[in-house]
């Protein structure tokens, strides 16, 4: 078996990959998940019990709509202004990175962006704390794990505006208030599902308060109004989520994954530290448990390492083009057994250079 520190798209446990395989065979007396109709009861109940599970697994209070979109977290860019940022009003942005640049670009688009803070002259290696959000902003927008830096932001940032959260590589990876938030959305390829599938978690109050017309598959009032079926939803996604979802509940559910996915982060964090050859990118405290970024203090060292971690069945730890070094992606899909293999694997090749 290869231990996959791959960043995604959609990294989930065998046992849902096989279940996922059988219902493209048969789901039901006989026919394939992709072949029965969206609008049967059988698959009405796969698109209920995943809105259930999300709200469920996330503790999501009353007054909030979950829905199953697509266009992945890059349609939500443009989406979030559409709906909420209003003629002549402004939005706030924490830029940590770039799909937060990303975020704010499409925003431009729609309305007035102010940036409250950013870290692009240190390579986005830490999250800003020290900023201001005005409080005549029509919400507040930033992304909680950083996938590309591997930079974490705990801890929602205190405002009064509506808050906006990008939580596509770190949802379902440790525990969360939702009502700190007013609309939140993921990518569902990291630890939801397979790519194809959006979730959005919206305050149903949050939506309606702007005059613009909104195209009705951008408008997130038209799928609350269908339960997500405006239009066909990607079926096969929503259901390998569903399989993904009653898993996670299985194992304990979130709060059980959290200190799985912390002490995962630990231990690779702890052999970064001790080891002479590694050394961490971002600032400790900042330090992502989903995405851990780290490079070699010689260079010249990082092709043989990689070679020797695959020869170990390591696999898609190469960082990314932006960063450089290693990236070991640690999702809730990944056992810690794996860390440990990859520890080992950092112990051993210390022990290969001394000799
Ligand atoms: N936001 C974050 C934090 C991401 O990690 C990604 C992709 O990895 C995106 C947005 C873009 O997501 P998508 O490819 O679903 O548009």
């Amino acid at each position: 078996m290869k231990h996959n520190f791959g960043a995604g798209p959609c990294i989930l446990p065998q046992e849902v990959f096989k279940q996922a395989a059988q219902a493209v065979l048969d789901f039901n007396d006989g026919l394939s998940i992709l072949e029965i109709s969206h609008r049967t009861s059988e698959f009405e109940a796969v698109v209920a019990e995943a809105e259930k599970l999300v709200k469920e697994l996330l503790n999501v209070p009353s007054g909030y709509s979950v829905l199953f979109l697509q266009g992945g977290a890059s349609l939500q860019f443009a989406m979030v202004p559409m709906n909420l940022l209003g003629d002549g009003q402004t939005a706030s942005y924490l830029d940590s990175g770039v799909w937060a640049t990303k975020a704010l670009k499409e925003a431009k688009f729609v309305g007035n962006v102010n940036v409250v803070a950013s870290s692009k002259e240190a390579n986005y290696t830490y999250i800003p704390k020290d900023f201001e959000i005005p409080a005549d902003s029509a919400y507040f927008h930033y992304t909680s794990n950083n996938t590309i830096y591997g930079t974490e932001l705990f801890d929602v940032p205190a405002t009064s505006v509506p808050v906006v959260c990008d939580m596509s590589s770190d949802i379902m990876s440790r525990v969360i208030d939702v009502s700190k938030f007013d609309l939140i959305y993921a990518g569902a390829q990291k630890n939801v599902g397979p790519a194809g599938l959006t979730i959005a978690i919206v305050k149903n109050e949050v939506l309606g308060k702007i005059d613009r017309k909104v195209p009705s598959m951008l408008n997130y009032q038209s799928h609350i109004d269908n339960g997500s079926m405006y239009n066909t939803p990607p079926v096969f996604s929503i259901y390998v989520a569903l399989l993904n979802l009653r898993w996670l509940k299985s194992k304990g559910g979130v709060a059980q994954i959290e200190a799985e996915n912390k002490a995962k982060a630990e231990a690779l964090y702890r052999e970064i530290d001790r080891n002479p050859l590694f050394k961490g990118t971002c600032k400790v405290e900042d330090r992502s448990r989903m995405n851990v970024c780290f490079v070699m203090e010689n260079p010249e060292l990082e092709k043989p390492f990689l070679k020797y971690a695959e020869e170990n069945g390591i696999v898609g730890i190469k960082g990314h083009r932006s960063v450089g070094g290693f990236r070991a992606s640690l999702y809730n899909a990944l056992p810690i057994t794996s860390v440990h293999a990859l520890v080992e694997a950092m112990q051993l090749f210390e022990e290969k250079q001394a000799k």
